[in-house]
C-alpha cells in the first residue's frame, strides 16, 4: 500500500483517459480508493492483478475503470473487449451497472448476463453488440454452448469475489470459460479471501501478476481507547431514516458524518436539514471562503453536524466532537481508523458510529480483525424506543424548568384552570405542548428493517444463486423476498391496498404476504420468493390509487 507520506494521487496521476475523469468527477470521487490507486496504474500497463480485497473497498471501479480505458470507437465490433465473471444475479446486475455509468461518456456497451433472466433479451442485446459483459459463469456457459457468446475477440477477464464463485461449485465452469478466451487475454482475479483452490487457480491462470491486498493496519497501543465503536447493518433505502433516528437517541454534542462522495455530502445535508437538524457540508468542490464559512460555524457551536469526504475532513480538529458517523464502511482499515480518531482524544470519551449495508458485513469484520477492536452491531433504534428517548429529554427539560424556577406568572393560568380541572390533566396538556413544541412530532412511524446477519439455519445444500443472498439478508428464513413498490404515504398507500392489490392482481394468498413498510414515497412488501416473479409482473399492470409505480425486487 502506497503509504500516507507519498502525499494523495489523485485519479488524474493515475493516467486515465479525461472521459473517465469527467465522470468521476461528476460522481463526486475525490480520490482513488487504496485499492484503485495501487490497481489502476499496472492494469492499465497491460499487467495480470491478484487483488485481495472485499466489497466496500472500491474494486468494481478499480478493474472497470482500466477495462474502459481500452475503448476506441472506432474499432469497435460486436464482439466483447473485456468479460467480468461474477457469482451471482445481484452482482452481476450492480457491476454491469456500475460499468455502465463509469462508461457513461465513452458510449460503453455493457451487457449483465445472469440465471433468471429471459434468455431471448440477452440474446438481443449480445447480437446488438458488446464491449463488456458481466456474467455469471453458469449462464455464460449456456451463452458459450449455445453460440450466442464468442469469447475469442476478449482482450481481458476479470474474476470478481473468486472464493465465493468457487464456493458456489463454479470452479469447473471457470476453467470452460477461460479456456474460451485468448491466451493473450490480461486476467485479473479479486477475492476477499485466498484460500488454496483461488491461489492455485491464480498461479494457472495469471502470468506474473501484480499482487495487491489491503495491508493490514495496528493501532499504536492507547490509541483511541475510550471510543465506543458501534455498527447498524441497515439496507440502503432506509440508510438517511437510520441515521436521523440514530442521531436523535444520540443527541450528540457535535459530529462529523463522512461519506464517500460529493454528491453524497450534499445530498445528506440537505436531508438532514430537512428533518430539522442544523448540518454542513464540506468538500473538495467549495473553495477556501466557503470551508471557512462553514468551519466557523462549526467552532462556534451553531452546526451541530458536518458531513464530510476524508479529504475535505484532513486535518480538521474540532475541540467538542462527541461522534464519528461513517455514512458507509470506510473503504480502507487505516482510513476507519484515521475517522474515529477525531473522537476521544485528551482523555474525553467518544462515539464512533458506522452504518454498513448488508453486503458491507464482511468489511466491518475486516476492520475488526485488523484494529483488533470490537465493534458491536447495535439494532437500529426502533418507534418505540424514539419515543421513549423522546419523552425522557421532554421530562428532562421539565426537570430544569421546574429547578430553574422562575415560573411564578404562569400560576394564574394553573389555578384559574384547577377550578375546572384536575391538577394532574392541566400537567398532562402542558407537557403535551412542551413536548410538541420541542419538534418531537412524532410522524415516523415506520419501522426500519433490521438487516443484521442472522445466525445461519443449516448447513445443507443450498440453491446456487441463494448464498450470498442470504448473507445479504435478502431472503430471510422461510425464502421471502421484499418488493418494492414506487408508491407510499405521499399518496395515500395504506397496508390494505398492498394486500388487495396483490391478492387480487396476483392471486397470492394475503397470509402469504410478510411485512409491510410504507415509507413516504414507496413501499415494501415481503412475499414468498417463488411468487416474487410472478407478484412484480402482475403488479406492474396495475394501477394504485390511481398510479401505476414502479415495481420490482427491492435493491440493496
Ligand atoms: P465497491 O467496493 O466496488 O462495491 O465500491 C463501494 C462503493 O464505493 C460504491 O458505492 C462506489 O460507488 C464507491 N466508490 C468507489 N470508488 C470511490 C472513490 N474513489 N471515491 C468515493 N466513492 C467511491
Amino acid at each position: 500500500m502506497t503509504p500516507e507520506t507519498e502525499g494523495p494521487v489523485g485519479f488524474t496521476e493515475l493516467g486515465l483517459r479525461p472521459e473517465l475523469l469527467r465522470v468521476l468527477s461528476e460522481l463526486g470521487y475525490e480520490e482513488p480508493t487504496p485499492i484503485q490507486r495501487e490497481s489502476i496504474p499496472p492494469l492499465l500497463n497491460g499487467r495480470d492483478l491478484l487483488g485481495q480485497a472485499a466489497t466496500g473497498t472500491g474494486k468494481t471501479a478499480a478493474f472497470a475503470l482500466p477495462l474502459l480505458q481500452r475503448l476506441t470507437r472506432a474499432e469497435r465490433g460486436t464482439g466483447p473487449t473485456a468479460l467480468v465473471l461474477v457469482p451471482t444475479r445481484e452482482l452481476a446486475m450492480q457491476v454491469s451497472e456500475a460499468v455502465h455509468k463509469y462508461g457513461r461518456d465513452l458510449g460503453a456497451r455493457v451487457v449483465p448476463i445472469y440465471g433468471g433472466q429471459p434468455i431471448g433479451r440477452q440474446l438481443q442485446a449480445l447480437a446488438r453488440g458488446v464491449d463488456i459483459v458481466v456474467a455469471t459463469p453458469g449462464r455464460a456457459i449456456d451463452h458459450i454452448r449455445r453460440g450466442t457468446l464468442a469469447l475469442d475477440t476478449v482482450e481481458a477477464v476479470v474474476l470478481d469475489e473468486a472464493d465465493e464463485m468457487f464456493d458456489m461449485g463454479f470452479a469447473e465452469d471457470i476453467e470452460l470459460i477461460l479456456e474460451a478466451t485468448p491466451s493473450t487475454r490480461q486476467t485479473v482475479l479479486f477475492s476477499a479471501t485466498m484460500p488454496s483452490r483461488v491461489s492455485a487457480v491464480a498461479k494457472r491462470h495469471l502470468r506474473d501478476p501484480i499482487r495487491i491486498h489491503i495491508k493490514a493496519m495496528h493501532l499504536a497501543a492507547g490509541e483511541s481507547p475510550l471510543v465506543q465503536q458501534r455498527a447498524y447493518i441497515v439496507p440502503r433505502a432506509y440508510k438517511a431514516a437510520a441515521l436521523g433516528r440514530i442521531l436523535d437517541v444520540e443527541s450528540p454534542t457535535a459530529a462529523i458524518v463522512f461519506c464517500r462522495t460529493r454528491t453524497e455530502v450534499d445530498q445528506l445535508t440537505e436531508t438532514l436539514n430537512g428533518r430539522g437538524y442544523r448540518a454542513e457540508a464540506l468538500h473538495g468542490g467549495m473553495n477556501q471562503e466557503q470551508r471557512d464559512r462553514v468551519m466557523t460555524r462549526v467552532r462556534s457551536t451553531t452546526t451541530e453536524l458536518l458531513v464530510a469526504t476524508d479529504v475535505a475532513a484532513r486535518g480538521l480538529d474540532i475541540d467538542h466532537l462527541s461522534h464519528v458517523v461513517n455514512y458507509d464502511v470506510p473503504s480502507a482499515p487505516d482510513s476507519y481508523v484515521h475517522r474515529i480518531g477525531r473522537v476521544g482524544r485528551a482523555g474525553r470519551e467518544g462515539v464512533a458510529i458506522t452504518l454498513a449495508e448488508p453486503r458491507e458485513h464482511r468489511l466491518l469484520q475486516n476492520i475488526e480483525r485488523i484494529t483488533n477492536q470490537r465493534i458491536s452491531i447495535e439494532k437500529v433504534p426502533t418507534v418505540a424506543d424514539l419515543h421513549a428517548r423522546r419523552m425522557e429529554l421532554t421530562r428532562a427539560t421539565l426537570r430544569e424548568s421546574i429547578i430553574g424556577g422562575d415560573l411564578e406568572r404562569y400560576r394564574a393560568i394553573v389555578e384559574s384552570l384547577s377550578d375546572e380541572f384536575d391538577l394532574v390533566q392541566v400537567a398532562l396538556a402542558a407537557i403535551k405542548l412542551a413536548h410538541e413544541a420541542d419538534g418531537a412530532v412524532e410522524e415516523d412511524q415506520n419501522e426500519i428493517p433490521d438487516a443484521a446477519p442472522r445466525p445461519s439455519r443449516d448447513d445443507g445444500p443450498r440453491p446456487r444463486a441463494g448464498r450470498r443472498e442470504e448473507r445479504q439478508g435478502r431472503a430471510p428464513a422461510g425464502g421471502t423476498t421484499r418488493i418494492y413498490i414506487g408508491a407510499g404515504r405521499s399518496v395515500g398507500i395504506r397496508p390494505q391496498d398492498l394486500v388487495g392489490a396483490i391478492a387480487n392482481e396476483a392471486g397470492v394468498n394475503g397470509r402469504q404476504i410478510g411485512a409491510i413498510e410504507i415509507a413516504e414515497r414507496f413501499s415494501l412488501v415481503e412475499v414468498p420468493e417463488e411468487s416474487a416473479d410472478h407478484v412484480i409482473r402482475s403488479l406492474k399492470g396495475t394501477t394504485i390509487k390511481g398510479k401505476k409505480p414502479t415495481v420490482r425486487r427491492e435493491r440493496f
